[in-house]
């Protein structure tokens, strides 16, 4: 049997009375491309947040290749190396070029030699198309380009899993696919992906398992070809509905949101 690369078990978590997360659990095996959806403020990115700590579970365990997370004993620095984060608003440095924003952590983080460094930067942003941007700062930059730097800056850290909250969320409609396509690539190489998105014609697409968060629980949790065509729950079949009628039957193209 093939172990979890990731596992969390039964996280809670509330901001003051209210509880955000009721008990949520999950197994990630390697190579596997999870799609969380679910209702705006139902959880879902304080769900990835928890999972490398950036927001502090109240309870419930998180395990990376067989390493408690959660154990105050474990380097959470060492463990933040080897999980990707991706945020729906770049979080990019605009005092640095995007290649100075891709080597920053090689350098500062992971010690690495600048010219080293440089050559493994460049080399990501080449794999994102970016080459030829190595030199321009954020403002120059299109969102999807941004987005896109960010990936990169991730992926040069040679994560063993990447989190993505909500990646298109804040791009103009014809920014989506770039980034979108992105991450198809980088599913396709194996890398295991737990994303957060309403891009419901991605998630069909390149999603392993779907999982539908509400009210701060797991409702339901299949491939997408179930989830979108025989959900077992009525709360995911309102869900999708609901969706269907903001959106269309076409959602995937005009699934835009912005939370800001
Ligand atoms: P989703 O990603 O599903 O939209 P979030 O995880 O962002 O949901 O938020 C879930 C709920 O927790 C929301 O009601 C939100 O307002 C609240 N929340 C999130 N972060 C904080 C915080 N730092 N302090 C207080 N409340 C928060």
């Amino acid at each position: 049997m093939v172990e979890p690369i990731l596992k969390v078990e039964d996280i809670h978590k509330a901001y003051g009375k209210t509880e955000v997360l009721r008990g949520v659990s999950l197994h990630v095996l390697p190579g596997e491309v999870i799609v969380i959806i679910g209702p705006s403020g139902t959880g879902k990115s304080t769900l990835l947040r928890c999972i490398n700590l950036l927001t502090p579970p109240d309870k419930g365990r998180v395990w990376l290749e067989g390493v408690e997370v959660t154990d105050k004993a474990t380097d959470i620095n060492k463990v933040r190396e080897r999980i990707g984060m991706v945020f729906q608003d770049f979080n990019l440095f605009n005092h640095l070029t995007a290649l100075q924003n891709v080597r920053l952590a090689l350098i500062k983080v992971k010690g690495m030699p600048v010219k080293e460094a440089t050559d493994k930067a460049m080399m990501e942003l080449e794999k994102v198309g970016l080459g030829d941007k190595a030199d321009n700062y954020p403002a120059e930059l299109s969102g999807g380009q941004k987005q896109r730097v960010a990936i990169a800056r991730s992926l040069a850290m040679e994560p063993k899993v990447m989190l993505f909250d909500e990646p298109t969320s804040a791009l103009d409609p014809e920014l989506i696919g770039e980034v979108l396509e992105v991450m198809q690539n980088l599913a396709e190489e194996g890398m295991t992906m737990l994303i957060v998105s309403h891009e419901m014609g991605f998630a069909r697409e390149v999603a392993d398992r779907i999982i539908f968060l509400e009210g701060g629980v797991v409702v339901e949790d299949g491939p997408p070809e179930q989830l979108f065509t025989k959900p077992q729950h009525p709360r995911t079949r309102e869900f999708l509905h609901k969706l269907t009628e903001l959106y269309g039957e076409h959602a995937e193209s005009r699934t835009r949101r912005r939370r800001r």
